[in-house]
């Protein structure tokens, strides 16, 4: 390609803060990849009380039509029910059909003697799950009742557990962690445990890598006492999503950990962390989550000299520990975070 055109969704809250440096990041690494262009798009709970619409159709067209690749910060979603509001991001995987969320999460610097053992992907199922939002709120004389309907899928359990395995190949210990609580949910968590045990029995590219299983709350138990036993990880939509989270903790930050949502066609980078309203305007946010992710979206656009680049200047100024955001103990601000790693870029 001679040129990229990349989609940036900041949408609310520090996304608003952390996109820009992701933005500087990709400018710094000049002729490692093509000449770049950036397409600024609305979509998030502001934009909502603004325009009506949490994703308006034009965010998506123009992601569709003109854009190689996207970056999406984050956006607010309120716990209240707010009528009319549903969060873009949700239905941005799903009109995209960016059915995987990819999650890398490495220990860099030294955030303790278990977090620095931490080097696993959490591969989380995009489209389904719980995520269809299918609820009801009942009442009849006997009280009230709530319901969720939960789809779990054998294409979509195919897929994502071809791509986890495909990740798997990849990796030195080609270890793979099948997530489920099928002991409960035998219907929809076997579709999803047996489909995937399924895979290498007719892609036999898949036999060199080790399959385990773990039950998911006991997953997040041992992911604390030894997070070394797990390499990828594949998990149902609402386990991959807390799952990701946890393992953030461990090596010392959600501010850290980014993300893509990888379809066939398209990816769409994102940090793992949400608009954090606690510290949004007060140029606390981490920006190497953002940075990282653009590092990731690089990388699965087929850039990896750039994503590289991009990697090595957020590693060292992770080890060297001088300047960091108050999240992992340090004093700077997102933007000197980012000049540093601009600069070692
Ligand atoms: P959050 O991820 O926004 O924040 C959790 C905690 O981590 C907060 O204490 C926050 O200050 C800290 N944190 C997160 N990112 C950070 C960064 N880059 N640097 C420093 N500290 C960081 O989760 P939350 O507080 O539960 O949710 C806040 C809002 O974000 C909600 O409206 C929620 O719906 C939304 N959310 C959006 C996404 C998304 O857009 N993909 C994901 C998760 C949450
Ligand atoms: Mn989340």
């Amino acid at each position: 390609k001679k040129s990229l055109r990349i989609g940036l969704i900041p949408g609310d809250g520090i996304g608003r803060e952390v996109l820009p440096a992701a933005q500087d990041a990709i400018l710094a690494v000049g002729s490692s990849i093509p000449k770049t262009e950036f397409i600024s798009l609305d979509a998030g709970f502001e934009c909502f009380t603004k325009h009506g619409e949490a994703l308006p159709q034009e965010t998506v067209q123009a992601l569709k039509n003109e854009c190689d690749g996207a970056l999406f910060g984050a956006v607010s979603s309120p716990t209240r029910k707010v009528t009319g509001y549903s969060s873009p991001i949700v239905a941005l995987r799903k009109q995209l059909d960016l059915y995987a969320n990819i999650r890398p999460v490495v220990a860099i610097a030294s955030p303790g003697e278990r977090g620095s053992k931490v080097d696993l992907i959490v591969v989380r199922e995009n489209t389904e799950c719980l995520y269809v939002k299918q609820e009801q709120l009942i009442t009849t004389s006997e009280g009230v009742k709530a319901t969720a309907t939960r789809v779990i899928t054998k294409e979509a359990s195919r897929r994502i557990g071809k791509m986890a395995f495909e990740l798997a190949l990849g990796r030195p210990r080609k270890h793979l962690t099948i997530i489920h609580k099928s002991n409960v949910l035998s219907v929809t968590d076997g579709l999803f445990r047996e489909t995937i045990r399924g895979i290498p029995l007719s892609d036999k590219q898949y036999t060199e890598v080790t399959v385990a299983e773990q039950i998911v709350d006991s997953a997040v138990y041992r992911l604390f006492r030894e997070p070394e036993i797990y390499d990828v990880l594949v998990a149902p939509n609402l386990y991959g999503d807390i799952l990701s989270d946890a393992a953030a903790a461990l090596v010392g930050s959600l501010g850290i950990v980014p993300s893509v949502n990888a379809g066939d066609k398209f990816v769409m980078g994102e940090p793992v962390h949400g608009s954090a309203p606690d510290i949004a305007g007060q140029k606390k946010a981490n920006p190497l989550a953002a940075i990282r992710s653009a590092a990731l979206m690089l990388r699965y656009m087929g850039y990896p000299d750039g994503a590289d680049r991009i990697d090595n200047a957020v590693n060292e100024v992770l080890r060297r520990g001088e300047i960091l955001t108050p999240d992992l103990g340090g004093t700077s601000t997102t933007e000197e975070v980012t000049n540093e790693v601009v600069k070692r870029i």
